[in-house]
């Protein structure tokens, strides 16, 4: 089905196959006409699923349509998303699409961790479509850089995750901005309770577009897990990259420094390897998502924060180094390959220390994958015995297994959060290995 035959202008349906959109995904096929329509809509779609064009061509229709030439602080459609590297792929894709038509919409995208001044410069004279993350938004509407009062279209992308990260308070002050009557379109991975909860307060009568994983367009990831002892974790790195010859690799690992120990290590082992982290500049962080794109980079070792939302084509693998806190962290971490149709490879060392947190992860998958012990890396290391619960404590004994709870997410997720901007704050460039020539 071409995109004109979803109620796009012609000039719309031109835009996205300029850009590469020969067909429309399943989530547009039934997202754009609904959207268009004015409906609220309720997307339960994986990352990877063509969910930002789903909203992207109708609310760039109907900007242009409602377009009155007047420079304002008023923005006519707002995307809220969680995390900076989203709202610059988001934006991206907007302004692509944009880009193609003969009168383009502005579309601005804002964050925090920067400087405001460019941001507020760049609002200048409105925008039509702008892209942020709420803090920063707040932070523009108190310096009176930007009008809510006009939005007619409200998009939430990631919704789980802008719970997940404790943006909860700030997004009920961005909905008190906002004027009663607007569309709205929710999207998440996930619908947990409080995302259920949310989705409830926010939504009228929503048409529900669930894209159930079929075999059609359920990412092709092949998982597998390995079992290696927690020292020999580089080596097998090292082993799996010259077995497989992957061009690119995501390596996760849980902290900022790790990521830059790991990569360093890599490096001197010969391999170009760098670190992603929230602790490099933005700066420092661009560059070396472009120079991962460019395949300058073989392997970025990467925190679950900094890693959110990054959209690379043609991922092949992704490595597990540390294992992700949650069930919810290790879907979004397969879900950076097997993009968009090609196939890749996601691949989890399993420590024997850290054995009874990976079950609980596959438990709450559903999966059941082989523990694998490859030649030469065979686990000696012995999980430690779990340690009785103190007195009045839940029996969880400290183990690095355990599965965390929601408050222990919450909470790692802001000293995390807290410690990247701490770290920005701190320094002006990132420390990383020399490039490669
Ligand atoms: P998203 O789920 O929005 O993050 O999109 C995932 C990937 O799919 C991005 O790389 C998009 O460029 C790509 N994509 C989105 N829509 C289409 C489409 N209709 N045809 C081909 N690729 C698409």
């Amino acid at each position: 089905m071409p995109f004109a035959a979803l109620g796009l202008s012609p000039a719309l349906a031109h835009a996205a196959q300029a850009v590469g959109f020969t067909a429309p995904t399943p989530i547009q096929t039934e997202a754009i006409p609904a959207i268009l329509n004015g409906q609220d809509l309720l997307g339960i779609a994986q990352t990877g699923s063509g969910k930002t064009a789903a909203f992207g061509l109708p609310l760039l229709q109907a900007v242009q349509l409602g377009a009155t030439g007047q420079a304002s602080r008023h923005v006519t459609a707002l995307v809220l998303v969680p995390t900076r590297e989203l709202a610059a792929q988001v934006g991206e894709v907007l302004r692509d699409l944009a880009g193609h038509l003969q009168q383009p919409p502005k579309v601005a995208v804002v964050f925090g961790g920067v400087s405001i001044n460019p941001q507020m410069m760049g609002l200048r004279g409105g925008a039509d479509i702008v892209v942020a993350t709420p803090g920063r938004l707040l932070d523009l509407v108190e310096h009176n850089a930007i009008q809510l009062g006009k939005v007619a279209h409200l998009v939430l992308d990631e919704a789980d995750r802008l719970l997940d990260l404790g943006f909860a308070e700030e997004l009920q002050r961005v909905l008190a901005l906002l004027p009663a009557k607007r569309q709205n379109l929710f999207f998440s991975a996930t619908f947990a309770a409080p995302v259920q909860a949310l989705a409830d307060g926010l939504l009228h009568q929503p048409l529900r577009v669930e894209i159930a994983p079929t075999p059609d367009h359920t990412p092709d990831i092949a998982q597998r897990a390995i079992a290696v002892d927690d020292k020999r974790r580089t080596q097998l790195l090292r082993h799996l990259l010259k077995e497989h010859g992957w061009t690119r690799v995501l390596v996760f690992v849980a902290t900022q420094y790790a990521a830059e120990h790991v990569a360093e290590k890599l490096y001197k082992a010969g391999i170009f390897a760098s670190p992603f982290h929230g602790g490099l500049s933005q700066g420092a962080r661009k560059q070396v998502l472009q120079e991962f794109k460019d395949e300058r980079w073989q392997v970025v070792v990467t925190t679950d924060l900094a890693a959110r939302g990054i959209d690379i084509a043609q991922l092949p693998a992704v490595v597990n180094y540390d294992l992700p806190r949650s069930a919810d962290d290790y879907v979004h971490r397969i879900g950076r390959t097997g993009r968009a149709g090609e196939s890749g490879v996601a691949v989890t060392f399993v420590t024997p220390d850290a054995t009874a947190h990976f079950r609980l992860i596959e438990k709450r998958q559903g999966l059941a994958l082989p523990l694998e012990v490859i030649a030469g890396f065979e686990p000696t290391e012995v999980a430690p015995p779990p340690a009785p619960a103190a007195p009045g404590e839940p029996g969880t004994g400290g183990v690095k297994g355990r599965r965390p709870s929601k408050k222990d997410k919450l909470r790692a997720a802001a000293a995390e959060a807290e410690a990247e901007a701490a770290a920005e704050a701190a320094r002006p460039v990132g420390k990383k290995p020399p490039k490669p020539e």
